[in-house]
């Protein structure tokens, strides 16, 4: 299939043509969560024929998610796929043009430098405000473009964080307290909901890549209500990010991305040191747990009623508990710490 046929009608859009596709094409996007909006906002940039898409989760995919997580199918939830990995298979088939960079990971301060270099522009598709405010401290101080979005109920919200112009924490200087938000796992979320939102921050990007200075506006959308609500991004002059360039999350002097994950479920993240040698732990562990299975990403295994996921990088998920000092005991019996 030539290039010039597969694109053909969005070349014909004025707001593209041959320039802007070209220009589409020689872009590297990082999708950061690969959940309900970073599935809809990944499908809809690998046919667009985005150069590069570098894709960052550190989930499984669950039964729970295919409600509305749009890439994934009943085989992988069966399976218990790395979301990374099963996303990566389906768009390679939707687009083999396209290339793709597979972090089955959590961004954090320790790696976003080395996860997002060379980016032309971060997709936030996260569950949790501190991965989002992570990534406006890193688009703020490295000045790139930065289309965030987020969804639950019925409504969601997006908007475009574009160097120069209002940031994140021009709006909300502080991210609310745990707690003080409704998740999708206490208010639900309807899957049309979250293919607006995405559907409005795929295009967002896509304006942002073509064209970075355009005039940014944050949008709350509620579909089932019929309600869209527009809000110019407005600089705040006290801004600690944008205007004094501090930046905590970035500098790991704020929250890291804990173990609250919105919309995981039953399951316990971990902070852990990086594992040099995956396969040392492997053979350690041979004969005392089950369903061993070692890549050069991770490690998983199976013990009693729970499911645990280590991964090079250092962080360990547990499955089958919401209990950390529970998963703390799992790890413990296991790998010894
Ligand atoms: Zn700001």
């Amino acid at each position: 299939v030539s290039s010039s046929e597969r694109y053909a009608r969005q070349i014909r859009l004025p707001q593209i043509g041959t320039v802007g596709q070209e220009r589409l094409q020689q872009s590297r996007v990082a999708l950061v969560g690969l959940g309900a909006l970073g599935s809809v906002s990944a499908d809809a940039l690998c046919r667009a024929g985005v150069g590069t898409l570098v894709l960052i989760d550190r989930d499984i995919v669950e039964l729970s998610n295919l409600q509305r997580q749009t890439l994934y199918t009943q085989t992988d939830a069966e399976r218990g796929e790395l979301k990374a990995l099963a996303a990566a298979e389906r768009l390679r088939a939707i687009n083999p043009d396209v290339e793709l960079v597979v972090h089955p990971d959590e961004l954090h301060c320790g790696n976003a430098a080395s996860l997002l270099e060379g980016c032309d522009l971060l997709l936030d598709g996260s569950d949790n405000f501190a991965v989002r405010y992570l990534l406006n401290d890193y688009a703020v101080a490295k000045q790139v473009p930065f289309v965030y979005a987020g969804v639950v109920s019925t409504y969601g919200m997006s908007g475009a964080i574009l160097p120069g112009q209002a940031c994140l924490r021009c709006l909300w200087p502080e991210p609310p307290a745990l707690g003080e938000t409704e998740t999708c796992s206490t208010a639900g979320v309807l899957g049309p909901a979250v293919s607006v939102v995405a559907g409005w921050a795929s295009s967002l990007a896509m304006r942002a890549l073509l064209d970075p200075d355009f005039g940014a506006e944050f949008t709350s959308i509620d579909p089932w209500h019929s309600r869209v609500h527009h809000m110019r991004g407005v600089i705040d002059p006290a801004c600690p990010c944008c205007q004094e360039q501090d930046h905590p999350w970035l500098e790991g002097r704020r929250d890291a991305p804990t173990a609250e994950a919105a919309c995981a479920g039953n399951a316990v993240r971990l902070p852990g040191a990086a594992i040099a040698d995956l396969e040392a732990v492997a053979l350690q562990l041979e004969g005392a747990v089950e369903n061993l299975q070692c890549t050069p990403a991770f490690l998983r295994f199976e013990v009693g009623e729970h499911e645990v996921l280590l991964f090079a990088s250092g962080h360990r998920l547990v499955r089958g508990t919401s209990d950390p000092a529970r998963a703390r005991t799992v790890l413990a019996a296991t790998i010894g710490h």
